[in-house]
């Protein structure tokens, strides 16, 4: 089973959010994958309706750790489950870098995701100075400690993006290899700092239909977060198709 994510980003208006629901719900054939989508929140009540009879889950991308209050804007983890969601994405690197959200900040909202119910997928990833100067490991380590650590994360309840930043939306990917090892990397820091290493592990950044079976045949990666190509339906399809053997 590998898990197969699409992060709409802020992207379709509701009506054509709705069109592309229709279209991925007639394109994704139901398989051994999970297939999930994160529209934007105005989409996520469609979503819900549209995806209803399917096996396809709707995820939040992003929430206030607050149950309820005076935060402006915000969105609350119990809304997004109340509204259908089964998943929420946290600490995506837009969400670190255009909104200065911390490790501290995340590690609240993914108790939060947790105790709404719903899985957390939870992102980390180097920039490309760090992946350059060889820091990337040690980066690595500080978001999973200080998000996650001393928290009771389960393979089931939790999931994890690894997201080089210099690979999201720029149509550069990591190879196979790199990434297979930096998931690698992952799967001992988190063990050192002990959470299971048997986590689900999704490689993101600029997957598509050329690399999805190459990447998700290595032995560390269990699914892709997609950007880009996963507001196009075929495409997202192609990849939500994905079998054992497949490279
Ligand atoms: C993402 O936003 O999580 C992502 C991986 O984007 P892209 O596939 O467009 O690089």
């Amino acid at each position: 089973m590998k898990i197969i994510a699409g992060n709409w980003k802020m992207n379709g208006t509701p009506g054509e959010n709705s069109a592309r629901l229709r279209e991925i719900k007639a394109a994704v054939k139901e398989g051994e994958n999970r297939v999930i989508v994160f529209p934007p929140f105005l989409s996520v009540p469609d979503a819900a309706a549209i995806l209803k009879d399917t096996a396809i889950g709707v995820g939040g991308q992003n929430c206030h750790p607050r149950p309820s209050g005076a935060y402006t804007g915000e969105v609350s983890a119990a809304m997004l489950k109340d509204a259908g969601c089964g998943y929420c994405l946290v600490g995506h690197s837009e969400r670190r870098q255009y909104f200065g959200e911390s490790d501290a900040f995340l590690r609240e909202k993914v108790i939060a995701v947790t105790e709404a119910g719903m899985i957390p997928v939870f992102c980390v990833g180097e920039s490309e100075a760090e992946r350059e100067d060889g820091s990337y490991g040690q980066v690595l380590r500080r978001q999973i400690e200080n998000a996650l650590g001393g928290l009771a994360l389960t393979k089931e309840t939790f999931f994890l993006a690894y997201e080089p930043v210099w690979a999201i939306g720029t149509g550069k990917t990591a190879t196979p290899e790199d990434a297979d090892e930096t998931m690698g990397m992952i799967r001992s820091i988190l063990k050192e700092t002990g959470l299971p290493e048997d986590l689900y592990l999704l490689y993101g950044g600029s997957a598509k239909p050329a690399n999805a079976a190459s990447l998700l045949s290595r032995k560390n990666i269990d699914g892709l977060l997609i950007g880009g190509a996963s507001l196009k339906p075929a495409d997202f399809a192609a990849m939500a198709a994905y079998t054992d053997g497949d490279e």
